[in-house]
């Protein structure tokens, strides 16, 4: 389960969440748990998590170790920081900031070789939902942003099904939608990495997880955890989900 604090909360405010939020989620020993704050509070939050269940990661990262590229935050830089998780490839990073599959790869491997593990995201937006090219979107990100990761590092990659259309609009996929784009993506990983992988990996379902609709989508075999956005901001709606 983890949560994805987008541009929200300043070191004080990761620090006063924390607070709240770990004695809620002390008993939660059926998952792993991560928070995926803005930079500049991963420290206040691995700081705040020390002790606990809960890890901490980043919401993206350069590909370079270091070099002159202003305003860039590198893998090796992240791990230093004390977090173990990088979300990659995000859509609002795909919509916004130029992200690509290719630069999607570069992330992925880059944050493999600083030791972090990487939530990779996929999914497609509303009108490619609507001219029924999901499959092709999700075959199209994953040969281009993650089939070229070998047997070894696709291992330690989470995969995060995120159908844009649901990102922040309250428009939640029914648990059968995100579950037969989950069967895709694992179809794709079988194809690719054979089935023991794709019996093992794990795929978080995105869009507007509320802890009113998480059961029902958790309630999927094929859905293993979620990436919640807006929910994941205050502390007893994220434990909600957690315990869902
Ligand atoms: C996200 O940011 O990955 C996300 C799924 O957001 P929300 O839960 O707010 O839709």
């Amino acid at each position: 389960m983890a949560g994805n604090w987008k541009m929200y909360k300043t070191p004080a405010q990761t620090k006063d969440f924390f607070a709240a939020f770990l004695p809620l989620v002390a008993e939660a020993k059926h998952c792993e748990i991560a928070i995926c704050p803005p930079f500049v509070n991963i420290a206040a939050a691995v700081d705040a998590a020390k002790g606990s269940r809960v890890g901490i990661g980043a919401q993206n990262l350069y590909w370079k170790n270091e070099g002159a590229f202003t305003g860039e935050i590198s893998g090796p830089m992240i791990k230093a920081s004390g977090a173990e998780w990088v979300i990659i490839g995000h859509s609002e990073r795909r919509q916004f900031f130029g992200e690509t599959d290719a630069t999607v790869l570069e992330r992925t491997k880059a944050a493999l070789a600083a030791g972090l593990k990487p939530i990779v995201c996929v999914g497609e937006m509303l009108a490619e939902r609507e001219a029924n090219q999901t499959d092709v979107v999700l075959t199209t990100q994953f040969n281009g942003g993650i089939a070229s990761l070998s047997t070894d590092e696709f291992a330690q990659i989470v995969i995060a099904y995120e159908p844009v259309w649901a990102i922040g609009t309250g428009k939640v996929a029914t648990p059968d939608m995100a579950a037969d784009a989950h069967r895709t993506i694992r179809g794709l990983v079988n194809a690719k990495y054979g089935a023991d992988a794709a019996s093992k990996v794990r795929i978080l379902y995105g869009g507007s997880v509320k802890p009113d609709n998480v059961k029902g989508l958790m309630a999927q075999p094929e859905i293993d955890g979620a990436l919640v956005g807006g929910a994941s901001l205050e502390a007893g709606s994220f434990a909600s989900i957690v315990s869902f």
